[in-house]
């Protein structure tokens, strides 16, 4: 699958975001090693915190059914009745990609859509980062 096909599937399960407190919408398409994509949008709730972005819905869905592999994750965003946006992952989600993904393999594709689309590496968008190799050189557990 080609990244503008990702990134048209993002655009499309972005229709589905329910953002009634901040009327910002996010779509993510996550791609599994399998071939698999896994769609994602963000979820707000009236108490704030249980909100949950639109990638962490699609590394959910994913490791739920079963996959623990990715290739790559595109994401778009904007306002409800507004242009696509070019919509960089939260910290969270940066997190929560780097416990699945390879940081110098995974790919994050940003954009306005699927004819104007940037490529980044978890590595550039997370630098330095703590993965689980970290907790693996503990001796005393
Ligand atoms: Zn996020």
């Amino acid at each position: 699958m080609d990244y503008k096909e990702l990134m048209r599937q993002a655009v499309e399960i972005r229709k589905r975001a329910y953002t009634p407190y901040s009327g910002y919408q996010v779509g993510a398409a996550l791609l599994g090693k399998s071939g698999r994509v896994y769609l994602g949008c963000n979820v707000e709730n009236a108490a704030y915190s249980p909100g949950i972005c639109g990638e962490r819905t699609a590394f959910v869905k994913a490791v739920s059914e079963g996959e623990r592999e990715f290739q790559a994750i595109a994401v778009i965003g904007g306002a409800a009745n507004g242009p696509l946006e070019l919509a960089p992952p939260c910290g969270i989600c940066r997190q929560v990609m780097r416990e699945f993904c390879d940081p110098e393999t995974f790919e994050i594709v940003l954009g306005t859509g699927p004819e104007d689309i940037q490529v980044y590496t978890l590595s550039q968008l997370l630098p330095l980062s703590f993965g689980p190799e970290n907790l693996e050189k503990r001796e005393n557990v």
